[in-house]
């Protein structure tokens, strides 16, 4: 069990951080930025990068291999809607993706957009840990959160007409 606290200050315990959110007993701040049969995306905010996306898969699994035909199809429908959704209303022209399969959480892919300020960490996947920590640690700042929420309405809205 992990203990999560919630963003009203209660605390909750969980067996699965991921299956709380995608089941809505943990609701992400800023909100669902999308939902499909199988998927749900959000973005964690502990990371205040515009246009970080988290998505994961709905049901409790942890390997690619594991999801069925339509997990599948839905899940690469998604992941491109997204991609696109962070081009045409936010500009972002690199996304890198990652998911690990030895999660304590279950199935989910960071899309991390690339901006001009991460390269000086690498342009590899070497780069990405000190990038997120950087952003949790250095751009906490209440400009920079306003407009990650900000990109988060847009994406939100895009992805939702
Ligand atoms: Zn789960």
């Amino acid at each position: 069990m992990r203990k999560i606290t919630l963003s009203n200050g209660e605390t909750v315990e969980v067996e699965c951080l991921s299956c709380a959110i995608t089941s809505g007993l943990v609701e992400p701040e800023g909100g669902v930025v999308v939902e499909t049969p199988y998927f749900h995306a959000h973005q964690d905010v502990a990371y205040p990068i515009r246009g970080l996306i988290i998505l994961a898969s709905k049901r409790h699994i942890k390997c690619l291999d594991e999801l069925t035909e339509s997990e599948r199809l839905d899940y690469i429908n998604i992941l491109s809607r997204i991609r696109k959704a962070q081009r045409d209303v936010l500009g972002i022209e690199y996304v890198y993706y990652f998911y690990n399969e030895d999660t304590t959480h279950h199935f989910h892919t960071w899309m991390v957009p690339r901006y001009e300020w991460m390269y000086e960490f690498g342009r590899s996947v070497e780069s990405v840990r000190p990038v997120l920590l950087h952003a949790r640690n250095k751009m906490n700042d209440k400009g920079n959160v306003e407009k990650v929420m900000e990109a988060i309405r847009n994406l939100t809205e895009e992805l939702n007409k």
